[in-house]
């Protein structure tokens, strides 16, 4: 798979997670969020990092793409511009 496909298989992918995580009930749906749903995130994250894409930094489960940077200049989306995770992890 060159890297397109696998940024195309891993949005597919995580839209399945998506919807499949909202069956389960209500009181499970955090829990089944971080364990069904980031890792699709992450793993579209590192793809589209791979494919050249600009990620956003300022969480971790964020795949808005990003168009502003923090104060550090780390690219983030306009709404992580005050919450950089990588200016956080290197207080
Ligand atoms: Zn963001
Ligand atoms: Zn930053």
């Amino acid at each position: 798979m060159n890297i397109d496909d696998q940024i195309q298989f891993w949005e597919r992918a995580l839209k399945h997670a998506e919807a499949k995580h909202l069956i389960g009930p209500a009181s499970m749906r955090e829990f089944a969020y971080y364990r069904d749903v980031v890792p699709y995130k992450y793993n579209l994250r590192r793809a589209r990092e791979k494919g050249g894409l600009l990620i956003c930094w300022g969480a971790f489960d964020c795949l808005t793409y990003p168009q502003s940077k923090c104060a550090n200049g780390h690219e983030t989306c306009s709404e992580h511009r005050a919450s950089c995770m990588l200016c956080k992890a290197s207080e």
